[in-house]
């Protein structure tokens, strides 16, 4: 079910509510090394551990895994080729695009809009 939070700004509702794409290299995040849980930012449950997330190079925040059983994912074409588009399982904001292409040990990259994450430092 969708419940927008009435605090996401303009950007955050466009990424996660209408599949836009924050423009590579505008997140603070991307630079984020501390330890800590990136958040989401529509419903503030955990996604990701700083453990997973590494530099990937393409401008967006990137991890090789995410927290277990806490996207959905779907096929979309809005490039005009298949991707793998993946959303909160709580909320259903949309958080970025799942690929092949990452480090060991999953292979994957969970190329993620920085705007829909909340960085939480480890207390
Ligand atoms: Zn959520």
């Amino acid at each position: 079910m969708t419940k927008k939070n009435p605090n996401l700004t303009a950007e955050q509702k466009l990424v996660m509510f209408e599949d836009g794409t924050e423009p590579p290299g505008t997140s603070d995040l991307n630079s984020e090394k501390r330890e800590g849980t990136y958040h989401c930012a529509n419903c503030e449950i955990k996604l990701f551990s700083s453990k997973a997330k590494y530099e990937s190079g393409s401008g967006w925040p990137s991890f090789y895994k995410s927290l277990p059983d806490v996207f959905e994912t779907k096929t979309d074409h809005l490039l005009g080729y298949a991707r793998t588009e993946y959303h909160c399982k709580n909320c259903n904001a949309h958080h970025g695009h799942i690929f092949e292409d990452g480090p060991e040990p999953t292979g994957k990259r969970y190329c993620n809009n920085g705007v829909c994450l909340v960085f939480k430092e480890e207390a």
